[in-house]
C-alpha cells in the first residue's frame, strides 16, 4: 500500500476512516483484526484506557490509542500526533502524522478546507454531509479576508504540487 505520496508536501494530517473491525477466534482467544488506514471504535469488552483503534497504514499494525498517552478532540483529533511504534524482530515501523479519526463523536464525516488568509494556506476542519454545511459550520460564507482554495472530505485531502497552491479531493 502506497501512502507517502511525496512529493507532495504539508501533508496537515492523516485521517482514519471509521470501521469497525471484526472480531475473528484464533487459537488464543478472540483477536480484533485491524483494517490498514482505518480506526475502530473500542469494544465493550476492552479495558477502559482503550480510547480507539487505529491501524498503520505503512506496517498495517493495529495500535491502541491510550487515555493516558492521547486525547481525542471533538473533532477526532489526536493528540499528541501518532507514532506507530510496531517493532518486530529488525523491522520497526516509523509512521508518525497528525492524526484525525473520521466520524469520532458525531455521524458525520469530517471535512477539511483550505483557505487563504494572509498569504497564507490555512487547513480547518468541521463535521458535516455536504461542503455547502462544512462551509457554513466554518464561517466561510461571511469572512471576507478568506479565500477559499478547496473544501472536501477530509480523507483524500492532499497538496498536491510543491509549493501547495493546489488542493484536490480524490
Ligand atoms: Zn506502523
Amino acid at each position: 500500500m502506497i501512502v507517502d505520496r511525496t512529493p507532495a508536501i504539508a501533508v496537515d494530517a492523516m485521517v482514519f476512516r471509521r470501521e469497525e473491525w471484526p472480531l475473528r477466534t484464533t487459537f488464543r482467544g478472540s483477536e480484533i483484526a485491524g483494517v490498514s488506514g482505518t480506526w475502530s471504535p473500542r469494544h465493550a469488552n476492552m479495558a477502559d484506557f482503550v480510547l480507539a483503534l487505529v491501524c498503520c497504514p505503512k506496517c498495517q499494525k493495529p495500535s491502541i490509542l491510550h487515555s493516558r498517552v492521547h486525547k481525542i478532540s471533538s473533532l477526532g483529533k489526536v493528540s499528541p500526533s501518532f507514532i506507530c511504534k510496531y517493532m518486530d524482530g529488525n523491522i520497526s515501523c516509523d509512521f508518525h502524522r497528525n492524526v484525525f479519526l473520521d466520524e469520532w463523536s458525531k455521524r458525520k464525516p469530517l471535512y477539511a478546507c483550505s483557505v487563504m488568509r494572509n498569504g497564507k494556506i490555512e487547513i480547518s476542519y468541521c463535521h458535516a454531509n455536504t461542503v455547502l454545511e462544512a462551509t457554513v459550520e466554518l464561517g466561510l460564507q461571511s469572512d471576507r479576508g478568506a479565500r477559499v482554495i478547496a473544501v472536501g472530505r477530509a480523507i483524500g485531502f492532499f497538496v498536491n504540487d510543491k509549493i501547495g497552491n493546489d488542493l484536490s479531493v480524490d
